[in-house]
């Protein structure tokens, strides 16, 4: 789906001076977007902290570990990983929190929303908090991991696989 034309108009955080069509984008940017391809756009629910991430999504899962519990106060959280080369801050200047010595999280300092998930031994990929994104409803996900540290009353019962612990090749939140 391509950005929605019909966003409310906003500041450009270009500072292109153009037309804005929506809060994130410009219409210069949006050209630019569309000739580069797919992309996804988000970001926090105050506004401050905006984000792009290109290309292909590797994997859409729901976490149910504590760490991203505690750190969204969610009783599990769904993420979706992008190549970390084709991500990138729009606007914002987003805060950082090591939830363990491996895993860097950012959040927005203003309104608290949790935005990212990165691991450092998985450089290349950076995993995105799918509610963060304009459009969370292309990236239904396909999995649970962490089943086994999920709230009791944290029923997994959509008919999805899901798995005790992490799974490989996914960006492994929660690990
Ligand atoms: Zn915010
Ligand atoms: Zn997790």
């Amino acid at each position: 789906m391509p950005l929605s034309l019909n966003s409310r108009k906003g500041d450009c955080p270009n500072k292109c001076l153009k037309m804005v069509v929506n809060p994130v984008y410009c219409t210069v940017a949006y050209r630019t977007v569309l000739e580069r391809g797919k992309m996804s756009d988000g970001g926090c629910l105050c506004g401050e902290v905006r984000y792009s991430a290109t290309g292909k999504a590797e994997s859409s899962l729901i976490c149910h570990c504590v760490s991203c519990r505690r750190s969204t106060g969610a009783q599990s959280v769904a993420w979706v990983t992008f190549p970390s080369a084709g991500f990138s801050w729009l606007s914002g200047d987003p805060m950082e929190h090591r939830s363990s010595a491996e895993v860097r999280r950012t959040f927005c300092g203003r309104c608290g929303t949790s935005l990212t998930y990165r691991h450092d031994e998985d450089p290349d990929f950076i995993d995105v908090a799918t509610a963060t994104l304009n459009h969370p409803e292309e990236f239904p996900p396909t999995r649970h991991v962490w089943v086994e540290d999920g709230i009791g009353w944290d029923r997994v019962d959509d008919g999805l696989p899901w798995f005790e612990r992490g799974t490989p090749l996914e960006g492994n939140p929660g690990t």
